[in-house]
């Protein structure tokens, strides 16, 4: 089983054209400035099987492209890469991941068995720790530590720059909460997460 901090179905703030995320619950790591601290916590979030998350993030026949994030996905690799591959016996869709591992750490020794699989998904890995010093406010990555590795070279030539654009926030409604979408500047987030803790 899956367990899912937040999914969205249609957002254009987390990689090129119109974009499933699915976020998961669980990090190991503690990034001080995480844009997503609530998801850090190992704890029970939503349960879902490989095919209820690949059903979910299927809706809308426009999304292009599927983006995970949380949370750390490596640690839930195993499940995440039967979600793409679900999704992909259906219709082509890229893949960005992010994580707070390193690559050569993944490669070398992986934390789990999944991993391999899942990377072996993925067109664009977003990889190392968040480190706010280092957040520039450009790029899909937060800080400029984080790099950006091309694994299947499918989107590296469509002209979107990974690591140098403006960034784009999406605020949307999720049940009774509010969903920040897409990896906002650091005086935007601190200011959102200091709005959610006087909830
Ligand atoms: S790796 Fe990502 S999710 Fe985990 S603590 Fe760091 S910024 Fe937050």
């Amino acid at each position: 089983m899956l367990n899912v901090a937040a999914i969205t179905t249609g957002t254009r703030a987390l990689g090129p054209g119109l974009r499933s995320v699915l976020w998961v619950q669980g990090c190991p790591f503690r990034c001080a400035g995480c844009i997503a601290e609530s998801w850090i916590p190992v704890r029970p979030a939503t349960a879902m099987t490989p095919g209820e998350a690949a059903q979910a993030l299927s809706i809308r026949p426009d999304v292009r492209g599927v983006t995970f994030s949380g949370g750390e996905p490596m640690e839930q690799a195993t499940g995440l890469s039967e979600v793409i591959r679900l999704m992909r016996q259906d219709r082509e869709l890229d893949l960005i991941c992010f994580t707070g591992y390193r690559l050569e750490r993944l490669l070398d020794d992986p934390p789990n068995p999944g991993v391999p699989n899942l990377l072996a998904e993925v067109d664009v890995l977003i990889d190392g720790l968040y480190v706010r010093s280092r957040d520039d406010g450009l790029g899909l990555r937060g800080s400029t530590n984080q790099r950006v590795h091309h694994l299947s070279g499918l989107l590296t030539d469509i002209g979107y720059d990974f690591a140098g654009r403006v960034r784009a926030i999406e605020l949307q409604q999720a049940g009774d909460d509010l969903l920040m979408v897409g990896v906002p500047d650091p005086v935007l987030a601190s200011a959102f997460q200091a709005a959610h803790r006087e909830d």
